[in-house]
């Protein structure tokens, strides 16, 4: 990639903002949270009152209207100043469902409040208990009955539910026997959970902060008007998004890559033991500089994804394998920063363990890394489907 390129997708003047933003949010803000599992209720908001979570929606809507690379930068940096943006990086791209397959009428409803911040599109329905990865087998049921769809059924892992106005939800419209194939047969529906009956939410304490829920739904009545795209199209609808959403969380891996390792190199330099900094053993300094060349090359990787995105070129390629290599570089640079910071590393108060905890979800969602080689394997080497 010239220089020039790297340039257009590196948005330096973003990142300076969205760095001094973060600092209005220090460690103590984020631990305390952790510690009572609270939400980022002060940091969402300021976030959203700079714009940055309406960056991906197009100007005419009243959002930023700007490239992936633009949102892929103001993720990054947040994990990159320790931060967490997964309290509401799916505001920036669950919209994209509506975006692109909503009708006139749901993006003129729906887009300009998103983008204002009065309305929060935050939560994602997708997974269930007992279909896990292997969504098109999904038990919720979506009946039509005159105007209107009945949902019943469950979710799992739905995050942010508590925090969101919306929810994107995939349910069965036709059961599967009477579908040619498993994909097909689901619908997308925009549900607005504020005045919903039907519906439960039950948050689930997790090893790390991150407002995950159950949520149940008991003959829940969502009107017509709300499906996105065609009734049937629903799988179709959530793949299309699915690149975007690889791209940004390999970000904020990214981001949580370069906090680790600042952190690793501050201490290593700066820690003597047998009277010498302990960055100066081998020992020490190797998994750190190995980590950092882990995520330089998975940087690289994402910012080609980004490039092919931007272009309109097909990026599930690169987008799997930056979101995958991303994350693996990231937990080498966790392990390494705690391995660095000795019996400190287990201490709150440097919030490496926090970070370490927040940093090993994303080997597991929102896609597990067998599931990524199980694409490059079967799409990418042409090797027989194993599933
Ligand atoms: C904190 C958190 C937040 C989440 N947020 C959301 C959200 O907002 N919305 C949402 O819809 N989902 C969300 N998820 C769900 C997440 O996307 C899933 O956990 C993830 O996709 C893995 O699915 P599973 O947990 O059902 O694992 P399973 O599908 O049960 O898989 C378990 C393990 O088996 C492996 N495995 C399964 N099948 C195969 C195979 N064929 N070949 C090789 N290995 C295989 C997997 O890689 C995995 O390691 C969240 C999860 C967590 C933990």
């Amino acid at each position: 990639m010239d220089h020039a390129s790297q340039e257009s997708l590196s948005h330096p003047e973003i990142r300076a903002e969205v760095a001094k933003l973060c600092a209005r949010f220090p460690g103590d803000y984020w631990r305390r949270l952790d510690a009572e599992r609270g939400y980022p209720t002060a940091f969402v908001q300021a976030l959203t009152e700079s714009g940055y979570l309406a960056a991906l929606i197009p100007e005419e809507y009243g959002g930023a209207g700007l490239p992936l690379s633009a949102a892929s930068a103001i993720l990054e940096t947040i994990h990159a100043e320790g931060a967490n943006g997964a309290a509401c990086h799916a505001q920036m791209y669950i919209m994209g469902a509506i975006l692109r397959h909503g009708s006139p009428e749901q993006k003129q409803r729906y887009l300009p409040a998103i983008a204002a911040g009065t309305l929060r599109l935050q939560a994602f329905g997708v997974t269930e208990p007992s279909s896990g990865t292997d969504t098109t087998s999904l038990r919720t049921t979506a009946r039509r009955d005159g105007d209107r769809y009945i949902v019943n059924g469950q979710k799992i892992w739905t995050s942010r539910a508590e925090h969101s106005d919306l929810m994107l939800l995939l349910a069965r419209t036709t059961p599967r026997d009477q579908v040619a194939r498993r994909t097909e047969g689901l619908s997308t529906f925009i549900v607005d959970m504020r005045a919903a009956r039907g519906l439960t939410i039950r948050p689930i304490r997790t090893m790390m902060n991150h407002n995950s829920c159950e949520v149940f739904f008991d003959n829940l009545e969502v009107p017509a008007e709300n499906l996105v795209g065609a009734e049937g199209s629903g799988f179709r609808i959530i793949l299309d998004g699915m690149n975007a959403e690889r791209l940004l969380i390999a970000s904020e891996s990214i981001g949580d890559a370069k906090w680790f390792t600042r952190k690793s190199t501050d201490y290593a330099k700066s820690r003597v033991v047998f009277g010498r900094p302990i960055g100066q053993n081998q020992g020490v300094a190797f998994p750190i500089a190995r980590a950092y060349a882990q995520a330089r090359a998975a940087e690289l990787l994402l910012h080609e994804g980004l490039r092919r995105f931007e272009a309109g070129m097909n990026c599930g390629e690169e987008a799997n394998m930056a979101k995958m290599l991303a994350a693996d570089a990231a937990w080498a640079a966790a392990e390494a920063c705690v391995q660095t910071h000795g019996g400190f590393g287990f201490a709150e108060e440097y919030d490496v363990e926090r970070k370490f905890r927040e940093a090993r979800l994303y080997q597991v969602a929102p896609i597990s890394t067998n599931l990524v080689l199980s694409y490059i394997a079967e799409h990418v080497l042409g090797l027989p489907r194993s599933y």
